[in-house]
């Protein structure tokens, strides 16, 4: 089956043809409708996340079920599923305590397990996920069932952009009706986020880019304000914009120290701090000690969106269904598999929300077979 696979950090994707290994205990196959294209694809593609090489990327997909390996319990053939780069363990610590996202065995099967085989060579797969392919083998807790009726290709946002913005707002932030909310880089990640913030009734909903286009779409789903960071201080601009206390909330989606602090900078005093961006190992963050203390700032990291994705993906599927979410927002374009280098250009270039790779129409594919 074809694939996009990463021969070594730094070098543009192969589109390959590789075999998979048959589903193992607990394992199933599935064949992917569409997978989204995440800025963390893009961060182990130029190795500021390691993988082992040769890997198949991409971690944000839906599909079908085609196989089901020896005791999987809650799946079978057929079932249209989310993939999630998270297979929570439920016994561990986490798991038990209600911090899913933390599981201590979520990304086990990730990044060095080999999983298939391209050109005779061990193959894995970034994340654990593997959908920048017509299929993936993936942990039986890594694939949520979401109702059939419910479109493959916007479902295969929510597997990472989705779960992780919403999230980030309704889970970790918790903002409430009437507060204010300031979201800082307005990627698809960024703008599921302004989407949560709407979806919680803030009354604020400022939009912080350096990308006007960016910010378009910030306004499309939902943001009250924009704040032109190439243009202005993004930190005053918001203090200006909420009576120059600053935000309740500051959501940081970019990853950089200085937009951390940026973002600490334009909370309030008591406010919340939640850091989404996957920033470098090397990049240190520097706020004032002082402020630290006194202005009481709660500063919160935020992984996987606060999620247990065997909750929150069907509850995202809900919220769309009802038109809380609306996920079409999120797709600026869809594209082959074959074009998934230039769908890292234009994400670079900041042309694009997301770029959606869309494989065969998997149900047509299966009525052939
Ligand atoms: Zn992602
Ligand atoms: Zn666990």
């Amino acid at each position: 089956m074809k694939a996009g696979v990463l021969r070594r950090a730094g070098e543009p994707l192969h589109v390959e043809d590789v075999h998979l290994t048959a589903p193992g205990d607990g394992m199933v196959r599935v064949r992917i409708a569409a997978s989204g294209v995440c800025h963390s694809d893009l961060s182990v593609q130029n190795g500021a996340i390691p993988q082992v090489t040769p890997a198949v990327l991409g971690h944000e997909g839906a599909g079908v079920v085609v196989e089901v390996g020896p005791r999987v319990t809650s799946l079978t053939t057929g079932d249209h599923v989310v993939v999630s780069w998270l297979a929570p363990c439920r016994i561990c610590q986490f798991c038990l305590g209600g911090r899913v996202e933390l599981c201590e065995h979520g990304i086990d099967h990730a990044f060095a397990e080999p999983y298939g085989t391209v050109n005779g060579e061990p193959v894995s797969c970034a994340f654990g996920a593997g959908t920048f392919a017509e299929e993936t083998v993936v942990p039986e807790a890594a694939a949520v069932q979401i109702d059939s009726d419910f479109s493959l290709e916007r479902a295969a946002l929510i597997g990472c952009a989705v779960v992780t913005g919403v999230g980030a707002v309704v889970n970790t932030a918790d903002v409430s009706p009437g507060e204010t909310a300031a979201i800082v880089g307005c990627g698809g990640v960024g703008l599921a986020a302004v989407q949560g913030a709407r979806l919680s009734g803030a009354a604020l909903i400022i939009a912080v880019d350096r990308v006007a286009a960016k910010l378009e779409m910030a306004v499309a789903n939902g943001a009250t304000h924009t704040v032109d960071a190439s243009l202005c201080d993004p930190v005053a601009a918001v203090r200006e914009l909420t009576g120059g206390r600053g935000a309740d909330h500051a959501i940081e989606v970019v990853g950089l120290s200085t937009t951390i602090a940026q973002t600490y900078g334009m909370t309030r005093r008591g406010g919340t701090v939640t850091v989404v961006g996957a920033g470098a190992f090397d990049d240190q963050v520097s706020i004032p000690a002082l402020s630290v203390m006194v202005d009481a700032k709660r500063i919160q990291g935020c992984v996987y969106g606060g999620a247990d994705p065997a909750r929150d993906i069907p509850r995202m599927v809900d919220l769309s269904k009802v038109g809380a979410l609306d996920l079409d927002l999120l797709i600026t374009t869809r594209i082959r598999i074959e074009d998934v280098n230039d769908a890292f250009r234009a994400m670079l270039a900041g042309e694009v929300a997301r770029s959606l790779i869309v494989f065969s129409d998997p149900l047509e594919e299966e009525s052939h077979v």
